[in-house]
């Protein structure tokens, strides 16, 4: 599997954000500004072992 586009959401502002994701790490966490509010959202990817991708999106400081 390589890198996909998926949806989720921003924690600040609620709108659906795109994100990369690279689909050869089984989990990562990573900082990104919000397209729609600029805050800074910590993403964290985890990819089962049947490629099934959850993605959790938090505030920073929570
Ligand atoms: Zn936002």
């Amino acid at each position: 599997m390589d890198v996909s586009e998926q949806i989720t959401f921003c924690p600040y502002c609620g709108e659906n954000i795109t994100i990369l994701v690279d689909g050869t790490i089984d989990q990562q966490e990573y900082v990104e500004d919000c397209e729609v509010c600029c805050s800074p959202i910590i993403i964290n990817v985890e990819i089962s072992h049947n490629e099934d991708i959850f993605i959790n999106t938090r505030k920073e400081n929570e």
